[in-house]
């Protein structure tokens, strides 16, 4: 432990990653107030096929009754809007990337409580180089490091993207689905593990995460799950 840590958090005192209230001593491992932390949706609270948090458990799934998508699970540290839309904002595009150490603890902690099969690996959803280049990180891969590492397992980057492919945030849902359907290959021809899981700070649409978790599949990968922060 940093031997200066209690005098910095005097000068500092650490801030929650989602509403930037001060955070109370004991939780400031992972820099979450006790109040958004209370928050985090119960994976079985939220839809066990999309991470949708949901009005009730059990309760159908407005986002994902009518799509198939390749992955067999998702979950979520939290639904996107409000404060965490704001934090995970910070995150992606104003180079808050020292974040992903308390929103990977948290995917971690959701897939922990998630009651799916033993994953063997962790894949992050690859950023195209170009958007690489602008942003000067890749919010996935600090992510999928963390949730790797959390959870010991290897982290295996075995997609790539194929071309640059026109932000999604400017699309309509129908062009999201067009835009990425032929975004992914695969790195290498090795034979992937059995059960990997995807990681990505976002999902919305699903398209990303679904046209990737297909890729992993055709590679031989029999079952993908997804993990995100925002949902
Ligand atoms: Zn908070
Ligand atoms: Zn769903």
């Amino acid at each position: 432990m940093n031997i200066f840590k209690p005098l910095l958090d005097l000068l500092f005192p650490p801030s929650c990653v989602f509403c930037a209230c001060r955070v109370g001593e004991g939780t400031t491992a992972l820099q979450i107030c006790s109040q958004c932390f209370a928050q985090i949706p119960a994976p079985e609270t939220c839809c066990f096929k999309c991470a949708q948090p949901l009005a009730a458990v059990q309760d159908n799934c407005p986002q994902c009754s009518r799509l198939v998508f390749a992955f067999s699970g998702a979950c979520t540290v939290q639904a996107y809007r409000g404060a965490v839309k704001t934090a995970i904002h910070n995150y992606k595009y104003n180079g808050r990337k020292e974040m992903a150490r308390t929103l990977g603890g948290l995917m971690a902690q959701q897939i922990r409580r998630s009651s799916w099969p033993k994953i063997e690996a962790i894949v992050p959803v690859p950023l195209h180089r170009s958007r690489l280049l602008e942003r000067g990180y890749d919010q996935a891969l600090l992510l999928a490091q963390v949730v790797a590492a959390e959870l010991r397992l290897p982290l295996k980057k075995v997609l790539q993207r194929k071309s640059a492919t026109p932000s999604q945030t400017k699309l309509f849902a129908r062009e999201r689905w067009e835009n990425v359907s032929q975004a992914f290959e695969l790195a290498s021809q090795l034979p992937l593990p059995a059960r990997l899981l995807l990681v990505d700070d976002l999902l919305t649409t699903g398209a990303t995460a679904h046209f990737a978790a297909q890729t992993l599949l055709a590679g031989g990968a029999k079952e993908v799950y997804l993990a995100v922060v925002g949902r």
